[in-house]
Parts: structure tokens; sequence; C-alpha cells
């Protein structure tokens, strides 16, 4: 698959994707008030998806971001993470949310937990828009909070890449 496709079919809408984020945001405003929150975004996939998120949060947020390896080209996980980009501040003390744009097998999420916690946050809350349930291989996952489970399918947009191409899509379409 190494050609652009134009017209990619929509699994989630503009609009859908729009009350989505509104509902984790409320979800988040309503669990830390005005206490100052840490979001950390994965790159790249999460940037669209962190970017709506915290125009929606009320409370002062501090913004950082993590370089994670991807699957390059291939679109099924290789269960091998790397960080590419490391935190610009300490999060020590601090409360933190990580954005995750997808969470297929959860080797991702579950190596970052761990990575994170070391770094001794006061709070360590997870998001993700996009979960995958059925594909989950990493034992004793919690994320806090969940957009939209989907089936095993692999989806492109919102931040999302096949190859590079389709992250700025602005619905999620599917590619298999
Ligand atoms: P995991 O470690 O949970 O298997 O994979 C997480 C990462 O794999 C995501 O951050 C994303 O980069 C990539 N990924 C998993 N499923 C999909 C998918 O359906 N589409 C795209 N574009 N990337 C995916």
């Amino acid at each position: 698959m190494s050609t652009y496709k134009k017209d990619i079919p929509v699994f989630l809408t503009e609009a859908q994707i729009k009350s989505k984020v509104k509902e984790i945001a409320a979800e988040i405003n309503k669990e830390f008030g005005d206490e100052e929150v840490t979001l950390i975004g994965t790159l790249k996939g999460s940037f669209v998806f962190f970017a709506d998120l915290v125009r929606e949060l009320k409370m002062p947020t501090r913004c950082e971001f993590l370089g994670v390896s991807s699957y390059g080209h291939q679109t099924t996980s290789s269960g091998e993470v790397k960080v590419t980009l490391d935190l610009s501040a300490s999060i020590n003390d601090k409360n933190v949310i990580l954005i995750e744009d997808i969470v297929d097998t959860g080797l991702t999420l579950s190596f970052l937990l761990e990575y994170l916690n070391a770094r001794k946050p006061r709070k360590l809350k997870t998001t993700a828009f996009l979960f995958k349930k059925v594909a989950l291989k990493a034992k004793d996952l919690t994320i806090d909070y969940v957009g939209f489970e989907i089936p095993n399918r692999f989806v492109v947009g919102y931040g999302l890449d096949y190859a590079e191409h389709y992250r700025g899509l602005p619905y999620i379409g599917t590619l298999d």
C-alpha cells in the first residue's frame, strides 16, 4: 500500500469526534477542578486530539510531549517502544494526564506508564481517544478516560497516519 488514497471511508465523523472530546474534557474538568494538570501527548498521533482536548479544559495546564516510535510502515504492532523525544520539564509531584491517540495491544501505554511513574508524579491518569479492546495484550492496563472502543480495524485521520499520510483528515476513516 504505497499510493495515497483520496476517498477514505468514514468511520467516525467530525461531529462524533467533537462531542466525544467534550465528554472526555467534562470528566477531566470534574475530576481536577482548578488543580493544575500537566498534559503529556504522545507524538505524533495524539497531536490533533491533544489540541482539541486542551482547549476544552478549564484548569491551568502545562503541555508536554513524548516522542515514541510507531509502527513505521506496517499496520501491525511490533511491541517495541522507543522514546525518541523526552519531556522538557519535571513531573515530580504533578498531576499528569497521558494523552494517547489509540491503544491497540496496549504495549506502548503500558511501557509509558512505567516510564512516567518512575518520575513520581502526584497523580497519573490516562486518556485514549480510541481503544481496540479486542487487540489488548498488556495486562492490568487502566485507561481512565476512553473515547471510543473500536473493532480491530486499521484507522487513519485525526492525527493517525499510514506511512505518514492522512494525519490531517478531520474525521477517522478505515484503511483496511
Ligand atoms: P499499541 O502499543 O497499543 O499496540 O499501539 C499503539 C500505537 O500503534 C498507536 O499510538 C499508533 O501509533 C499505532 N496504532 C495502533 N493501531 C493503529 C491504527 O488503527 N491506526 C494507526 N494509524 N495507528 C495505529
